[in-house]
């Protein structure tokens, strides 16, 4: 995909500071975050989006993946939000989820 700038990023045509990466998926933050810790949890693969994500494997490993992300993000238990926009909601044809908190305000 040529004009993906997912696949930019993957292939370093972008440079991109990444918080997790492995052969299979990378994590960075958003460029626009919606709340202090926005994440982007993305396959490597370009898969258009989530219904067209067939791979269990790999749907194993991002969970895995947005598992740890919660515990290193310290959201455990300060309210988060994981979400993926498809059917055309979305603005990147590029499957990937949103990492999203802290939600819950948490006396000092
Ligand atoms: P979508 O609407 O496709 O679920 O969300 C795409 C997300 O990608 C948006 O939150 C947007 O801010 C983010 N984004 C778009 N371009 C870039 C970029 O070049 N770098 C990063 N880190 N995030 C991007
Ligand atoms: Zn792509």
């Amino acid at each position: 995909m040529d004009t993906c700038i997912f696949c930019k990023i993957r292939d370093k045509e972008i440079p991109k500071e990444f918080t997790y990466e492995d052969e299979d998926i990378m994590v960075f933050p958003d460029i626009n975050p919606k709340k202090p810790i926005h994440l982007l949890i993305v396959p490597k693969e370009h898969i258009v989006e989530f219904a067209k994500l067939t791979d269990d494997v790999l749907l194993s490993k991002i969970r895995k993946i947005i598992q740890q992300m919660i515990t290193t993000s310290k959201l455990s238990d300060a309210g988060y939000q994981v979400t993926v926009n498809g059917g055309g909601l979305q603005d990147i044809d590029h499957l990937h989820f949103h990492l999203k908190g802290p939600w819950l305000e948490r006396e000092v």
